[in-house]
């Protein structure tokens, strides 16, 4: 008897193993409860993040988080680096076995359409429209109203890349707060602010360009940031810089000329980063000065308009509808955030933030902000 039990106990183990091996899907690590309001961790979720960091065998982490209002295309740019990593760092047992060993830097001045990793993605983004795709997985995102993302959400597979010579986990994360009777700002916030913590590179998606309201919004949550850092590092004084890089990421960006190149494009972005963070130039020096001090490095990337397209609502999704310019800029922009040199392991708050480490820290995040 005791024999079968046993075994019964190994196969009850099994089970269990089997269905954190389950299909790629959103995880959502953290949400609001509205009516009480308290940040939720999402334990069941969380397990199987934990259980694919583990399985990279890595110890460093990443995590590339992207952020910003509702609608601003957030879901569909995660949907493509997704396909970008699958391709190009094919998670363990993933059809592609062949490893590259770190990103390569393709041509991306070729007159191509897709790039090569898009291209065996197959046309259609959408689930559950006519026309979309149903076997494959992507972050779920919608041309209707609904609100899928609020919270912090992260995809299942880790991807493992170079971070100069060392490996890291990769963690894709998308947060979405909304600003409106359901969210309350301070709601928003937290989220945001529990986001700002945990990446190594935040990428803060706006519209046509950067704004003072969109700083002012930045430092509103970065304020709860550092209070709950202060909360769990109490008596060990505060730290400068303590998060990592900033990026804005400008969409439907109205300065895009069909005949730039890319150094000229870059110059371009540059200035216009220049406009709200050379204090010489800016109006607000006060804003701009507080977050020179909160981040170790601000980034500016613009990506042009997709296709008016994919605005309407009968687009099924069929990615060749989208202009060979937004093609250039997504690939260059992507080989950036990706190549070794500048991609980043998530440095320690006081606490180590690892693979091993990471559900621990969250669960510590979440509940400095709940306080
Ligand atoms: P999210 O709410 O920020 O996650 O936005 P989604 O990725 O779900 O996209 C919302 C809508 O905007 C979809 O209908 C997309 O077709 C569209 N969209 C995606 N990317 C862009 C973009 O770069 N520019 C514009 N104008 N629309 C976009
Ligand atoms: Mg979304």
């Amino acid at each position: 008897r005791r024999a079968v039990e046993a075994e019964v106990a190994t196969l009850g183990e099994v089970a269990q193993a089997s269905t954190t091996d389950e299909k790629p899907r959103p995880l959502q690590l953290v949400q609001i409860d509205l009516e009480k309001n308290k940040v939720r961790l999402n334990e069941e979720d969380l397990a199987v993040l934990e259980k694919s960091l583990e399985n990279t065998g890595v110890e460093k982490v990443a995590i590339i988080a992207v952020m910003g209002a509702f609608r601003t295309g957030k879901s569909f740019l995660l949907d493509l680096m997704l396909r970008y990593l699958r391709e190009k760092h094919p998670p363990k047992g993933y059809k592609n076995e062949d490893i590259p060993q770190e990103c390569e830097v393709p041509d991306w001045v070729q007159e191509r359409k897709v790039p090569d990793w898009a291209v065996n993605c197959g046309p259609n983004l959408l689930e559950g429209r006519e026309g979309g795709s149903q076997d494959r997985e992507g972050f779920v995102w919608r041309p209707g109203m609904e609100k899928c993302t609020e919270g912090i959400w992260v995809w299942s597979e880790v991807f493992v890349c170079k971070a100069g010579d060392e490996d890291v986990a990769v963690v894709l994360m998308d947060t979405q707060g909304a600003w409106d009777a359901r969210m309350s700002k301070e709601q928003s916030a937290t989220i945001f602010g529990l986001t700002t913590l945990l990446a190594s590179r935040l990428i803060y998606n706006v519209s046509k360009q950067i704004q003072q309201d969109k700083i002012d919004n930045l430092l509103y949550f970065t304020d709860f940031a550092k209070a709950a850092l202060r909360a769990m590092q109490r008596g060990t004084g505060s730290v400068s810089e303590p998060f990592q890089t900033l990026e804005f990421l400008v969409r439907d960006w109205p300065h895009y000329q069909e005949n730039f190149n890319f150094k000229d494009a870059r110059n371009m972005m540059k200035n216009h980063l220049d406009q709200y963070f050379n204090p010489k130039k800016s109006q607000d020096t006060k804003s701009v000065e507080a977050l020179v001090d909160l981040f170790h490095d601000i980034d500016v990337w613009c990506l042009p308009h997709p296709s008016l397209k994919i605005e309407s609502e009968t687009w099924n999704g069929d990615l060749a509808v989208i202009e060979k310019q937004f093609w250039r800029y997504i690939d260059g922009y992507l080989d950036k955030i990706f190549d070794p040199a500048q991609l980043q392991a998530k440095q320690n708050l006081g606490n180590a933030i690892t693979v091993s480490t990471f559900g621990t820290v969250l669960r510590e995040f979440s509940s400095a902000f709940s306080d």
